[in-house]
């Protein structure tokens, strides 16, 4: 096991639970596995496979990207191969052969393979060391990914009661955790459960006053020329978006189902070939993003989940740098998603469900607390109170007493929608609190009511932020399509002072930045460094470019950074690098070392 894992793949030791996966898989056993994105799963299935006897099949939906999986393999010197409707039928058959001749150490095959007879009596002629279910959670019905050929795998259990299975998910509640191992046959399978904290994911969630300006300064001030995702809810806000970057001077491109499928495939081998690119994109972007330098995740718009902002921010650093998770929230999405819940199709139960999932989300965004606690809590996961990485921790928002400012609003809304039945916004309760004598506020005399003008002591952005928090505390609703306020049946407890309401009182603006600024120089390169490090990535650019793969499965950074920090002069001492095995020593040391020597 050791020895594969110097020689095959460069590393010096196992990570977090890999020896016992592997260990037990190596054994023989069944296994289920839950660690985050860049835990490092993909080597719990590769060395069992490399170890044992035969074949590892590995059943994953990710087939845009098994062409790139299988070359990193082969760069490795893995004898790897792919099965998929991408190929035809001359290519198929030298995969198959392959495969019967014993000459595959791994074969990855798309999950609707396996419904196809042909595929199994195939399956049937080799030799199987293993199977490995990645992504598990696809079948899980209520996830986000289900795919209906993953309910099909719980006959390989049956077909081959004697090849090991080892099932691996990156996501998983406690109850998708128990779908999983139920329908996939693996109740007697051994669990491990991984930490899910990603402690390179520094975690920031901001109030949204101008999206975009707010999201250029991030991009500028900390991650130039960083490849990200950006992700909104709408197909024209996700265009708008990368025409604004790109006018910005951003290299940036846009990603959703609206796209042709051309244009999306393209969009996609871009972002996964090429250093430095921002793709804007709708949830649709997601699946076979397996890119391991994604620096930064944005959300412009607030996750309809927990579940979804943890899959989606997760696709930043997967190599384990340093990486933001930044996302913008303001009324009008709590007012938005609100509304898509009360007019979506499908019964009570269901927007019951999907309004839960909104109110976990809304307590993330304005809590005082650690938001990796809390993220990791709503896991069932017990973490240290303050992680020190998220901009709660870095820059403590401060819980306020806001029962006065809770009564002046809803005693504001209560005049407006109950008493006077007239259907405003939050403009306008807003304006009367702050005694606007505005044409709207004139026309409708509502400079009349008691509560005209008693809100001077806040701000019009402090008054958006408690409507917010109190809907988010469900003290206030929306209705209609206007998002008009009424009461619901909490506020009067507040109304009537039985109740105490806790306000988030946001930070100073300059403080965050500072102390998010500090953070990363931990990880930063030494200045020196910092020059060898671009001339190696330009190396890597080229070497790609020749090669027709991604620049990462020449090196990954965390192995450039390394070797701008060491300076090999030898071969031997470039094999001692993390992440330089047998094979790519011998592919890319020579012209790696006489890219360095260029710079004495
Ligand atoms: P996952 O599939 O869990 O998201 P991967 O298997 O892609 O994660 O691994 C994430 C990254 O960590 C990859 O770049 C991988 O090469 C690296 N990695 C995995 N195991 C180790 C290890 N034991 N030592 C060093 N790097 C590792
Ligand atoms: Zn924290």
């Amino acid at each position: 096991m050791h020895e594969v894992l110097s020689r095959v793949f460069g590393y010096d030791s196992f990570r977090g639970q890999q020896r016992a996966i592997i260990d037990h898989v190596v054994g023989g056993g069944d296994a289920l596995v839950l660690m985050p994105t860049g835990g490092g799963k993909s080597l719990c299935y590769q060395i069992p496979a490399l170890v044992r006897d035969g074949v590892g099949v590995v059943v994953s939906p990710l087939i845009a990207l098994m062409q790139d999986q299988v070359d990193a393999l082969r760069d490795l010197g893995v004898r790897a191969g792919f099965l998929n409707s991408s190929q035809d039928h001359d290519e198929r058959r030298l995969v198959e052969a392959e495969f019967l001749a014993g000459e595959l150490d791994l074969l990855y095959l798309a999950p609707e393979r396996l419904s196809v007879e042909s595929t199994l009596a195939l399956l049937d002629r080799g030799r199987i060391s293993l199977f490995a279910i990645d992504e598990a959670h696809c079948v899980a019905q209520w996830g986000h990914d289900f795919r209906p050929d993953y309910l099909t795998l719980s006959m390989l259990h049956e077909r081959w009661p004697s090849v090991p299975r080892i099932a691996l998910t990156a996501t998983a509640t406690e109850a998708t955790r128990a779908e999983i191992a139920h329908r996939l046959r693996l109740d007697d399978a051994r669990q491990f459960v991984a930490s899910f904290d990603r402690p390179n994911i520094q975690y920031r969630i901001v109030a949204k006053n101008e999206p975009r300006r707010q999201l250029l300064e991030l991009l500028r001030t900390e991650h130039e020329g960083d490849s990200g995702i950006i992700y909104c809810l709408s197909r024209a806000s996700t265009e708008k978006t990368a025409d604004f970057l790109v006018s910005q001077g951003i290299d940036a491109i846009p990603y959703h189902a609206g796209l042709d499928a051309a244009t999306r495939r393209a969009n996609q081998a871009r972002f996964l070939r090429e250093d430095g690119l921002v793709v804007v994109a709708t949830i649709a972007f997601g699946m076979g993003i397996d890119k391991p330098d994604v620096r930064f995740v944005a959300h412009l718009d607030l996750p309809k989940s927990v579940e979804g902002y943890y899959q989606e921010t997760g696709r930043a650093g997967r190599d384990g740098l340093p990486s933001t998770a930044w996302l913008a929230y303001g009324l009008q999405d709590v007012v938005q998603l609100r509304r898509m819940i009360d007019t979506s199709e499908g019964d009570a139960a269901h927007r019951r469900r999907q309004s839960m999932h909104l109110d976990a989300m809304l307590a993330l965004c304005e809590t005082v607390e650690c938001r990796r606690a809390q993220l990791l809590g709503y896991f069932g996961e017990r973490s240290d109170d303050r992680c020190g990485n998220c901009d709660t921790c870095l820059t403590p928002a401060e819980s306020v007493d806001g029962t006065i400012a809770a009564q002046k609003l809803l005693s504001a809304v209560y005049r407006l929608a109950h008493e006077r039945r007239q259907k405003f916004g939050a403009g306008q309760a807003i304006d009367i609190l702050l005694g606007r004598s505005t044409p709207k506020v004139r026309q409708h005399r509502h400079d009349e009511l008691t509560v005209f003008g008693v809100g001077t002591e806040l701000s019009e952005a402090e008054w958006r932020g408690v409507v917010r928090q109190l809907l988010a505390q469900r003290l206030l609703a929306v209705e209609g399509d206007y998002g008009t306020l009424v009461l619901t049946e909490y506020s009067h407890e507040v109304l009537g002072r039985r109740r105490e309401v806790r306000l988030r009182r946001e930070p100073e603006r300059a403080r965050p930045r500072q102390a998010a600024r500090r953070a990363d120089a931990a990880a930063e390169l030494s200045p020196e460094a910092v020059p060898v490090f671009e001339h190696l990535r330009a190396w890597r650019a080229r070497t790609a470019k020749e090669q027709e793969v991604p620049a990462y499965v020449v090196f990954h950074d965390a192995t450039l950074r390394q070797v701008a920090t060491d300076l090999p002069a030898t071969p031997a001492e470039l094999g001692r690098i993390s992440g330089v095995g047998e094979n790519k020593l011998a592919k890319y040391g020579e012209s790696l070392l006489a890219a360095l020597a260029e710079l004495d």
